[in-house]
């Protein structure tokens, strides 16, 4: 896109302006419909979504077996919702705003095995992949005790078939550790931005991890090109996959048992606003979509994207989705939140989400660092960075006279998308780039 192109866009949404100048804005989806509608022109259906949450079902046998910390949840992957009443009166201080309703964190950095969001759609797609090929290969039926997949012939299956995936960081690590534990060869190509340990981790468990000295969507696009050229391979599309989509759309459902379990209601009266951290909006999409379908028009989802890389929000206000990338805005794509370093918007997801999205902030580096620090020294919970991009929701949307954000009956949900992986050291170094 050239200049006269961006100048054009500016002028048809001033708030691009604001985006360009890394602001931290929010904005509203124009285009949302209600939610029958919206489901309806997605695309994808809420039979699908079962078909996914059955899957995990199935799988929940083996998942005990092979990682005892699932024991305690018979197998299913599944994280707890916590009221941090402590953190809701910080943020009210820190920002002189008043916020009526609850704010629960739903704490996806305590998942079992990967310790982030991507624990629910990579874990997914590999195992569905696993199931296709042990049921190709007549190894086992849907009415089997799916405990079978960790016996040896089952790994001997596996290690004759390829799984590879382009990651800055945590979706490598989903896909590594249980492709590994199934048996599979598998590659993470990963981004110049991705951490150490986590390659050094992934290492240990035995996963090729080939290092790039490009951003994310260079990392995607060369680990595509080498799985197309090898049909044992199959090829994770982190800004493409539908069965990515669905693994993390079964947290819909879970969640609204969960909040039903604690008694917390859901309706016209008691909204419920979820704030989402985005990178290629994979993760966040499928979360809302699911949330669309248990809750309909009471849950309002919103997209949080670093200053620095706001593809999605771009990408949805354009109309461009994939076809643009932040750098055409003048933005560099750089962020310390990890998993959101993103600066082409998945276009799959973009369109789905279109007529079902509430909306999209963006925030700075150093609030999120900001935030770290207060949650760690009010509830005494740790995240990563990039998982404290919801927790300005609740202050953007009060700010913003987001209709029914200040509503005393409101539950106000931040995904907290990861960060029990993160080594300590680098814990307290987050810690300690965080200010009062
Ligand atoms: C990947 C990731 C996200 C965003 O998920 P996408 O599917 O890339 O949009 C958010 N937070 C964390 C910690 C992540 O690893």
């Amino acid at each position: 896109m050239n200049q006269a192109e961006v100048n054009k866009w500016v002028e048809k949404h001033p708030l691009i302006e604001k985006i360009i100048e890394r602001q931290e804005v929010l904005w509203m989806n124009p285009l949302i419909e209600p939610a029958v509608i919206g489901l309806e022109k997605s695309g994808v259906s809420a039979a699908d979504v079962q078909d996914a949450s059955d899957r995990l079902q199935r799988f929940a046998s083996y998942i005990q077996r092979v990682f005892p910390e699932t024991k305690a949840s018979n197998g299913i992957i599944e994280s707890p919702i916590t009221a941090i009443p402590k953190m809701k009166e910080a943020l009210g201080n820190k920002y002189k705003t008043n916020i009526p309703g609850e704010i629960l964190l739903k704490q996806d950095n305590a998942l079992p095995i990967s310790g982030s969001i991507k624990a629910r759609g990579g874990i997914y797609e590999v195992l569905k992949h696993a199931e296709t090929l042990a049921i190709e290969h007549g190894l086992i039926t849907t009415e089997d005790d799916y405990g079978k997949f960790a016996e040896p012939e089952f790994k001997k299956l596996f290690s004759e078939h390829k799984i590879a995936v382009g990651s800055t960081g945590n979706l490598g690590l989903s896909i590594g550790i249980m492709s590994a534990k199934l048996g599979f060869n598998v590659t993470v190509h990963m981004s110049a931005d991705a951490k150490q340990w986590k390659k050094d981790l992934l290492r240990e468990k035995g996963v090729i991890v080939v290092e790039y000295a490009d951003d994310y969507s260079k990392a995607v696009e060369e680990g595509r090109r080498q799985a197309d050229a090898d049909p044992t391979c199959h090829f994770v599309d982190d800004e493409n996959s539908l069965d990515l989509f669905l693994g993390y759309a079964v947290a819909g459902e879970r969640l609204a048992a969960q909040l039903k379990a604690r008694g917390t209601v859901v309706d016209a009266d008691n909204p419920l606003f979820v704030y989402l951290p985005c990178g290629v909006g994979g993760g966040p999409g499928g979360v809302a979509y699911g949330l669309k379908l248990a809750f309909g028009d009471h849950a309002h989802c919103f997209f949080a994207e670093p200053t620095h890389s706001p593809c999605m929000v771009l990408g949805m206000m354009t109309g461009l989705h994939d076809s643009i990338s932040v750098q055409d805005f003048g933005l560099d794509n750089k962020t310390a939140a990890d998993g959101l370093a993103v600066g082409v918007a998945s276009g799959f997801v973009g369109k789905t989400m279109e007529p079902l999205l509430a909306g999209s902030y963006t925030i700075a580096d150093q609030t999120m660092f900001d935030l770290l620090k207060l949650l760690t020294d009010s509830e005494g919970i740790k995240l990563e960075p990039s998982a404290l991009a919801g927790m300005t929701g609740p202050v953007n949307l009060i700010r913003g006279n987001v209709e029914k954000a200040n509503l005393p009956g409101a539950t106000h949900i931040v995904w907290g998308t990861g960060g029990s992986m993160v080594p300590e050291e680098e814990m307290n170094l987050y810690y300690a780039t965080g200010k009062k």
